[in-house]
């Protein structure tokens, strides 16, 4: 039986995680679980799994009143502990954003398993993810469906034999709009993704193809390749996630309609296969197909160019492009930028940073909480632009 701590048990990852363990019930159990502010659905999780404690990342507030009576614990340095606690054999990190990088890198050292769905990790700090898990011996399974999908095609395959690997992209719910309509692009419209339910966060990043940037980024980082050995290619469905060219020409793909039900039992599971199928029926050529390609929109999309290079250029570079994001992310939710102007914020708060070597944890948080500043600034030094209509959808901090 392994024991999994779930970290962002209350968001979307968390759900689809949770729905394959409630399901697999013979093999793991599920001891520790975490939300941010959201007690009431964290509490409901608690009284069905009824795990050894739960984290709250936020004080309590108020109107605090559980019914589950089991441990609770506060703040983020618990997320952290929780990340290593010996209760759990697997950490599966569906934390959003750069609060997952503390947890990330605690579960590697403690020698766990990390299924890990939180890019943000790996984006801001890749090198130093990479050295927890030579340093404490953990092992490191993509949760993120392209990873996944190439971590499945790669299997056992040294390194050397890989000459390419192209991710696939929906293109986003803006994929067939004209460039002249999308500054009128509102939250609302922005987060109706055509093909995958996901948090408020990774749904704007997908409709700016930042999160393709930062997909780029993780998929450097996580098998050891080039910039230039990593494609992207719009592919509406989303039946194929990835695909790996090998070195004597022949190329693996993984298919499968888009559930992060699959990736996720894949992580919990591997290297055995959960006997598990999803809801969502398997793959049917004469249903799914065809199978559709078109080359990214780079022009009308700058952030996906801003994020590779970014991730190219390295050091403070990526750390800076994942801060600022998020606080243009924050921003466009919360009505205060336009959706052209989140690009702008994240490009003019690059140029204040370099590809200067980046070493320790602390000079992460450095750069991160200075990235935080300056893209605070560039979105309107501080004062609130008017709001867009339609803009009534807040963000997650
Ligand atoms: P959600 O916004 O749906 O959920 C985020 C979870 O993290 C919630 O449990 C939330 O708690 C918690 N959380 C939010 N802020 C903090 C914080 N500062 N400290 C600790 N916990 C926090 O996000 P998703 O599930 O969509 O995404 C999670 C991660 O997985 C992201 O990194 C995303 O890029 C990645 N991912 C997501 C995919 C998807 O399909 N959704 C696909 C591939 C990757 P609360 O509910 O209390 O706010
Ligand atoms: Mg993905």
């Amino acid at each position: 039986m392994k024991r999994v701590a779930v970290l962002g048990a209350t968001g979307s990852i968390g759900a689809s995680s949770l729905a394959v363990l409630r399901r697999n019930k013979d093999r793991f159990c599920v001891r520790v679980l975490s939300a941010h502010r959201d007690w009431r659905s964290l509490d409901a999780l608690a009284r069905e799994f009824d795990p050894e404690f739960v984290v709250l990342t936020t004080p309590p507030p108020e109107d605090f009143a559980p019914r589950w009576p089991g441990a609770w614990r506060h703040g983020a340095d618990a997320l952290t502990e929780a990340a290593q606690t010996p209760d759990a054999d697997i950490v599966l990190n569906a934390v959003v954003g750069i609060a997952g990088l503390a947890p990330t890198l605690a579960a590697l050292e403690a020698g766990k398993r990390l299924a890990l769905a939180n890019k943000e990790s790996l984006v801001a700090g890749g090198d130093l993810v990479l050295a927890a898990r030579n340093r404490g011996g953990g092992e490191l399974l993509p949760v993120d469906s392209e990873h996944s999908a190439i971590h499945q095609c790669i299997a056992d395959r040294p390194s050397a034999e890989v000459r390419r690997l192209t991710l696939t992209a929906s293109g986003g719910p803006f994929r067939t709009w004209p460039r002249e309509r999308l500054d009128d692009i509102t939250p609302a419209d922005a987060l109706a993704h055509p093909t995958w339910d996901m948090g408020a966060k990774i749904s704007i990043d997908s409709a700016t193809l930042a999160n393709k940037a930062l997909e780029v980024i993780e998929a450097a980082v996580l098998f050891g390749v080039d910039y230039d050995q990593v494609d992207v290619v719009v592919h509406p469905t989303s039946i194929i996630h990835s695909v790996v060219e090998f070195c004597d020409g022949s190329s693996l793909a993984q298919l499968g309609r888009p559930t992060m039900e699959v990736p996720i039992s894949w992580a919990l599971g591997f290297p055995d296969r959960l006997d598990d199928p999803p809801a969502e029926p398997g793959f049917d050529p004469l249903r799914d197909g065809p199978l559709e390609f078109e080359p990214l929109r780079h022009r009308d999309f700058p952030l996906f160019a801003a994020g590779v290079a970014a991730g190219r250029s390295g050091g403070e570079l990526p750390i800076a492009f994942n801060a600022a994001n998020e606080v243009a992310v924050e921003g466009f939710l919360a009505g205060r930028l336009s959706f052209g102007e989140l690009a702008q914020v994240v490009r003019r708060t690059l140029e204040q940073f370099s590809p200067n070597t980046v070493d320790s944890i602390d000079q992460v948080w450095r750069i991160d909480a200075r990235a935080r500043d300056v893209a605070r600034q560039e979105s309107g030094r501080g004062e609130a632009l008017p709001t867009r209509a339609g803009a009534t959808i807040s963000g997650d901090d």
